[in-house]
């Protein structure tokens, strides 16, 4: 009898032990997330000038006023792609080649702060956080996945996890992109600037992105323009009972 009681035991620690790479990869992961995080950060810090364009910076004020960050302010950040980004630890950033682009009439101060209050959305709604955690927990549901198809299909275990993962974090990132344009939408109304902003600057990059070799990386990292673009209108026109599509057309 005593032999039989012993084995769940022993079963138990098997199973711990055959857990233990997977808690190392998560940790491991988890360790190379915040070092690239802190990578990121130390750039930002190094490669950014104060904004000097204090139109955006005004319209920055009212999307920090409406939020209760009388404070906020965005940076530049030194390099030529076109992009908006908060960094994990709550800053705002624009590109040079976004103010660029501004400069030369492309973009009006309430599309610069439309990206803003996009990648505000991301900040408050601690995207960042969950992708880290998501990522780290994907690091190690692939190697489970390749430990149990092993058996099965060898190399193809390690394709079909693979797949698995790409598909799970597009779905993920596609869904945190259309949370922070709701949010951005909500905040814009909110402060008084002009929700359409949104709708005329995806458009906008939509039509920089075709043609060149490579596209703005705002817009790489996001979903299709035209489902973001619909999303928003239902959004515009619930909360402000505006038909925002006559406006985007007129800009
Ligand atoms: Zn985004």
């Amino acid at each position: 009898m005593e032999i039989y009681r012993a084995r769940p035991h022993i079963h138990g620690m098997a199973t711990l032990l055959k857990l233990l790479p997977l808690v190392l990869i998560f940790g491991y992961a988890l360790a190379v997330w915040r070092g690239s995080r802190w990578r990121l950060e130390k750039e930002l810090s190094s490669n950014s000038t104060p904004l000097d364009d204090a139109e955006v910076a005004e319209k920055i004020k009212r999307l920090g006023a409406a939020v209760d960050l009388p404070a906020l302010s965005a940076r530049i950040y030194e390099i030529e792609p076109i992009n908006g980004l908060a960094s994990p630890d709550g800053r705002i950033f624009i590109t040079r080649g976004l103010l660029n682009w501004r400069r030369s009439g492309l973009f009006t101060s309430d599309e610069i702060a439309a990206v803003i209050a996009h990648e505000l959305g991301h900040i408050a709604l601690g995207h960042h956080q969950r992708r880290m955690a998501v990522w780290a927990a994907q690091n190690a549901a692939r190697v489970a996945i390749i430990m149990l198809l092993a058996r099965f299909v060898p190399i193809l275990g390690v394709f079909i996890a693979n797949l698995l993962g790409g598909l799970f974090t597009a779905q993920m990132s596609q869904a945190d992109e259309f949370e922070a344009d709701a949010y951005a939408t909500a905040l814009l109304i909110r402060a008084g600037l002009d929700p359409s902003a949104q709708l005329r600057i995806l458009r906008k990059l939509e039509r920089m992105g075709t043609g060149a070799a490579a596209g703005p990386a705002w817009l790489m990292s996001h979903p299709a323009t035209d489902k973001r673009v619909r999303r928003i209108e239902d959004l515009i026109e619930k909360w402000t009972g505006d038909a925002a599509e006559a406006r985007t057309d007129s800009a």
